[in-house]
């Protein structure tokens, strides 16, 4: 019988990575199309191809590494190097519109919280926090680790570090619950948190074995979640119990 992922975890903090988790990426993917179109409007060219920028999104999914906004200057606007143009860009569309929160995020916070600290740990821009307001997460949410207010980006292990700080756990005691690999489970995992990736999103659509094996835990849904982080609640209870 294999051993639950976070049996010897005494789990005291969970941060979530925003989009995928949370909300649905198909919000970032509307903001980076709108800033594409643009942007090729103003060199005179037609809006973006749907299929081709999806070719460009899904091979970035697949691979789980590289930079999808440099993918797709290149592509899209001819060089790479208008990446940063197309991230300025990008920030006027971005918006988690009502209707694009995931119906288990609300129930999964409200278990967590009070059992433990609940963090938001993502690269977002400031306007998430009205979101999060807007859609009921704010009251179970006690870090707000958004890297618009914060100064740091996943996967800098800095944003990770301000969040420790914020939640006043270690790294041994605490889970980051998010949906990619290269800005969420690895710099996560080196920096000794637990793991969970979410796969939805920008998670690779059919994750190969080598990449299920980088997260403590691949789930598909915020669902099992906080049993899975507290188990049946006794290794809790057992340890504040203890004289
Ligand atoms: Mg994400």
């Amino acid at each position: 019988m294999t051993r639950p992922p976070f049996a010897d975890r005494i789990v005291e903090a969970v941060f979530f990575d925003v989009g995928g988790p949370i909300y649905d990426d198909e919000n970032f993917v509307s903001a980076v199309l709108a800033a594409l179109d643009d942007l090729r409007a103003e060199q005179g060219r037609e809006p973006v191809d749907w299929a081709s920028f999806r070719a460009v999104y899904d091979a970035v999914r697949i691979a789980q590494s590289g930079s999808l906004r440099r993918a797709l200057a290149a592509e899209f606007l001819g060089d790479e190097r208008r990446r940063d143009e197309l991230h300025e860009r990008t920030r006027h569309h971005w918006q988690h519109p009502a209707g694009s929160l995931y119906a288990d995020v609300l129930p999964c916070l409200r278990e967590l919280h009070g059992q433990v600290r609940v963090g938001v740990l993502a690269n977002q821009e400031a306007t998430v926090v009205d979101a999060l307001r807007r859609d009921g997460l704010a009251p179970f949410i006690d870090v707000w680790g958004v890297s618009a207010l914060v100064g740091f980006e996943k996967p800098e292990p800095a944003l990770f570090e301000w969040a420790l700080k914020q939640a006043g756990t270690t790294p041994a005691t605490t889970v980051h619950v998010g949906n990619r690999l290269d800005t969420d489970v690895r710099p996560a995992r080196r920096l000794g948190l637990g793991t969970v990736w979410v796969l939805r999103g920008e998670a690779a659509p059919e994750p190969t074995t080598e990449q299920l094996a980088e997260p403590d835990v691949a789930v598909p849904d915020l669902r099992g979640l906080p049993r899975l982080l507290l188990g049946d609640g006794r290794r809790q209870r057992a340890e504040a119990e203890r004289p």
